[in-house]
């Protein structure tokens, strides 16, 4: 972060200061007592499980320089008179009232990718591709909400020359609300699947809400658009930035042919862009990713880079973990962690993923957990995996929760025989299965949703 002085920002996020100077510089942000640097202002972030204002003497401790609070009273709190002590009506909104007006300083472009699928691994493909001519920040991990973007955009200095950031969604109003703060000049949509279906109710609210990075736009943006998704395309209307449609389908601007599967060694394609093609080869497995780095490459055009910077960003991307990586083992096993997170759509993208690296080598053995978040559709949505699984002829089903109990009920009635199929409530019963069953050649998928926490059954089978 470059520093900034409190007497700068703090009519921004409607401040009152109630203690410290108006002359103080600070030069980090944080809403984490434990992690705290020197210097760092902290917002006391009052939260559904914890309230910021419980760890303000933690964070002093810790050498915060100053605090932003919600409450009156801070005699109960030993506050020197040199420490800043700022009052707002509500932390969180002063939080990203302060990280747009942080943005704002910096004339630079910054990419917003939304999605149901995909936005991390799009994201960091971005930047990938970015990183070849511009010095890039990126959103960490899944920073991608709230609090996540405000905490990235305060990572800028004068360094940066573009920022990429995932901008995620659990309602309507919340990417706009996000693009108010990160004023995104580039749009992304990777597509439009069916997660937090609990909170939004149909796949056409998740459109709405998804479309509202196509509408915060700027004229002179750009919205990079999946042309094959259909709901993507009803959004066309509500854009006033000019639209580029991506992906495999021939009404695309940019279109990808000749797909060629090289397995573990990933993909190879051509990009058919009006007068021209060229040739991409991306190191990662998983067809999915040609959509990734289409969008890529259609940030990379956008930004003034050549079709050789494009080639070389691709040719050693750089991911975030847990989205299909793949390790073997000294045992000859495979496993492919995708535990990062599920839904219909990558849950289907995993399945594939394992009959793509593992058919010619030897047995699949495909281990999933619940899919959360899916609200009434639930039950239907877990068993149509089923129909997948079986379709694929996968060896072994490995199940861990109720939810996914069911795929493996689905797949008993769809023909797999029962003693092909396990269904645990625990992941230690699946590890104790597991190392029952496992042979060299086989190939394991991990994929179950974030709190299934699925990593766990990898690390054992590491430690044999
Ligand atoms: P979250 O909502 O949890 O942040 P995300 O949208 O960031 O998820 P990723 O973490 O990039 O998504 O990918 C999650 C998984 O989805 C991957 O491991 C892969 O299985 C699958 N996947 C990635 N990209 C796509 C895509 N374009 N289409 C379908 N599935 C995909
Ligand atoms: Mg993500």
């Amino acid at each position: 972060m470059e520093p900034i002085k409190v007497k700068e920002f703090i009519s921004e996020i409607d401040g009152e200061l109630i203690n410290g100077s108006l002359e103080t510089k600070i030069d980090e942000v944080s809403i984490d007592s434990r992690t705290i640097d020197k210097g760092a202002l902290f917002f006391a972030i009052k939260g559904e499980r914890f309230d910021g204002h419980n760890f303000i003497n933690d964070a002093l401790a810790a050498g915060a320089i100053g605090v932003v609070i919600e409450i009156n009273e801070i005699s109960e709190y030993s506050i020197d008179s040199n420490i800043l002590v700022i009052k707002v009506e509500d932390t969180s909104k002063a939080l990203q009232d302060l990280a747009k007006y942080y943005r704002s300083l910096f004339d630079i472009p910054v990419i917003g990718v939304t999605g149901s699928t995909g936005k991390t691994t799009t994201k960091d493909l971005i930047a990938s591709v970015l990183e070849v001519k511009f010095k890039t920040l990126k959103t960490e991990g899944n920073y991608n909400n709230e609090f996540g973007l405000p905490l990235t955009l305060f990572r800028l200095d004068s360094s940066y020359e573009v920022v990429v950031v995932e901008l995620a969604m659990r309602g309507l109003g919340e990417i706009e609300y996000l693009c108010q703060i990160a004023q995104p000049e580039i749009g992304v949509i990777t597509n439009v699947g069916v997660t937090h279906l609990e909170t939004l109710g149909s796949q056409e609210n998740i459109a709405r809400a998804k479309s509202e990075l196509v509408m915060s736009l700027p004229p002179e943006g750009k919205a990079l658009l999946n042309g094959d998704d259909d709901y993507i395309r009803m959004m066309a209307n509500k854009a006033e930035a000019e639209i580029v449609y991506y992906g495999c389908g021939n009404d695309n601007d940019l279109e990808a042919i000749k797909i060629e599967n090289l397995g573990a060694d990933g993909l190879s394609f051509i990009v058919n862009q009006q007068s021209r093609k060229f040739e991409v080869r991306l190191p990662l497995p998983g067809e999915y990713n040609v959509y990734n780095s289409l969008a890529a490459i259609g940030v990379g055009l956008e930004l003034g880079l050549s079709i050789d910077e494009l080639k070389s960003g691709l040719a050693q991307p750089n991911l975030t973990k847990m989205r299909g990586d793949i390790t073997e083992l000294d045992s000859g096993i495979t496993i492919i962690n995708d535990a990062y997170n599920a839904n219909p759509t990558s849950m289907e993208a995993g399945l594939n993923l394992l009959v793509n690296i593992g058919n010619k080598k030897g047995r699949l053995i495909a281990v999933l957990g619940d899919m959360l978040e899916l609200g009434s559709i639930a039950e239907i949505a877990h068993r149509r995996i089923a129909k997948i699984v079986v379709d694929n002829n996968i060896d072994y089903l490995l199940t861990v929760g109720e939810l996914s109990a069911l795929i493996g009920e689905e797949a008993k009635q769809l023909g797999l025989a029962e003693e092909y199929v396990f269904s645990y409530s625990t992941n230690q019963e699946i590890i104790d299965q597991l190392l029952q069953l496992v042979d060299t050649s086989d190939t394991i998928l991990l994929k179950g949703s974030r709190g299934m926490k699925l990593e766990e059954i990898e690390e054992a089978l590491l430690e044999g």
